[in-house]
């Protein structure tokens, strides 16, 4: 009898990258081979690759050319590139790296247990990237499943073409799941233990986008919600310019779903927003959030923002600035402006110095940094529904406060309906429970507290 072969993913980039990497792994269980959890252990050898920046293309090149000599002792050895720089690169990756076996686009996921069967029927290369199907990975609930928090997907693809983004060319046009598919995936999921799950989409406000039953995001959101073992739902990435009335309103009035919007603004200035084909004006972002917080006073609300985009001056940063001192994030990530091949703003002058889009960087998160601290300290004193995730083993020293440093430590690690991060003293085994916290210290990222119940 054949040995069976044991398959290893590592993975790079977004949740939509661990979602896919966690349901081709189920799959590929499914179709008898095994999964190692540790690289020396494989068969086989997949990297689901990002595309977002350049950085996160040459780390996988470098994994991949490190298992180089490994391929020479072991010349059975399946060494497969999947995703989105597999979508873009397409054979080039053979070109920079014959010894990959398999390069395998963000379309083709579904077809990977029959492609790894081939690949090892044959030594030659395998390159599947066909991008015009649609295709949803089959789930297979069971005791493999992660018990109480999950992805699931809802949609895939991206119309919008923001000009300095690389997602609609590598995963498509938007392409919704049916509404009854999704609502019995999570109905199982929670029917085995699941009480959070986290809906995902590169643009999920339009979610319902060419299906015929008038499908929305807000209408998934209230099916999905009479699921009765089901505690949370969240939902990212929303685009400013689709989130509806009808969205916020249900968010009111479902108390499942979480009080969070991750909400990318990318640039305070109204002229940077038009570059990069944002299709909304900061007037317009300030005003949703307005509104978003006076249908559910407290919400939070993070984005993203990119400092650096072509033709960014002194003022336009300072639009950006004067956003977050209006909105007062909950938080901020925060990217330097790097061209990605492809992209419209490719082709327009990366003409900001370096030294300027660090400064740029830097201000922005010291900024964030002491509006999340004096937000997060005015909750000293509240009490919070946490839903424990995990064992906390780190000891923090916080430096941004005077508090001394053991009321920063706690033995579990858990989360609000308006994601903060709580690290908290509990007891017994609480893990996947959600426990009433008394919050006593805060740092910018973190909240402190004690177990209540
Ligand atoms: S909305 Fe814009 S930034 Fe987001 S995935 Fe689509 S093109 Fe990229």
């Amino acid at each position: 009898m054949q040995k069976q072969k044991n398959v290893f993913i590592q993975t790079f980039g977004c949740q939509m990258n661990k979602l896919d990497s966690e349901l081709s792994l189920g799959l590929v269980r499914e179709t008898g081979y095994g999964i190692a959890t540790e690289i020396g252990d494989a068969d086989i050898i997949l990297y689901n690759t990002c595309s977002v920046r350049a950085h996160a293309e040459e780390k996988v090149y470098s994994h991949i050319g490190a298992l180089k000599a490994r391929k020479l002792r072991e010349p059975g050895l399946i060494i497969g590139v999947l995703g989105c720089m597999a979508q873009k690169d397409g054979k080039q990756v053979f070109k920079r790296s014959p010894h990959v076996n398999l390069v395998i686009g963000t379309r083709m996921l579904h077809k990977l247990p029959d492609i790894l069967r081939s690949a090892e029927e044959c030594e030659e290369h395998i390159l599947a990237v066909d991008k015009d199907q649609f295709f949803s990975i089959p789930r297979f609930v069971n005791g493999h499943d992660n018990g109480f928090q999950n992805y699931v997907s809802i949609m895939r693809g991206c119309d919008n073409y923001c000009t300095y983004c690389i997602v609609p060319y590598v995963r498509g046009s938007e392409v919704s799941r049916k509404i009854d598919d999704i609502y019995s995936e999570v109905y199982q999921l929670a029917d085995h233990g699941c009480r959070e799950v986290t809906l995902l989409g590169q643009n999920v406000n339009s979610y319902g986008k060419g299906l015929d039953d008038g499908s929305n995001l807000a209408r998934l959101l209230q099916k999905i919600g009479k699921i009765d073992k089901l505690e949370r739902i969240r939902f990212v990435t929303s685009h400013p310019k689709d989130v509806t009335k009808e969205l916020l309103e249900e968010m009111k009035n479902n108390p499942k779903i979480c009080r969070y919007l991750h909400l990318p603004a990318q640039s305070g200035s109204d002229k940077i927003l038009q570059k990069m084909n944002r299709k909304y004006t900061s007037k317009h972002y300030k005003d949703l959030v307005a509104n978003a917080r006076k249908i559910m006073p407290g919400i939070s609300i993070s984005s993203d923002f990119i400092v650096g985009f072509p033709g960014e001056n002194d003022a336009d940063f300072n639009e950006t600035v004067e956003l977050l001192n209006d909105v007062r994030f909950f938080n901020c990530f925060v990217f330097k402006y790097s061209p990605r091949k492809g992209t419209v703003a490719s082709r327009l002058k990366d003409d900001i110095e370096e030294k300027i889009k660090k400064d740029r960087n830097q201000i922005l998160l010291n900024l964030q940094k002491k509006i999340s601290l004096e937000e997060n300290t005015k909750l000293i004193g509240s009490n919070f529904d946490v839903l424990v995730e995990r064992l906390n083993t780190k000891t923090f020293a916080p430096k941004s406060t005077d508090k001394p440093e053991e009321s920063f430590q706690g033995n579990f690690m858990g989360r609000t309906k308006y994601n903060h991060i709580v690290i908290f003293s509990g007891e017994d085994s609480i893990i996947g429970k959600t426990v009433s916290v008394k919050i006593d210290n805060a740092t910018e990222f973190t909240l402190y507290g004690k177990q209540l119940n």
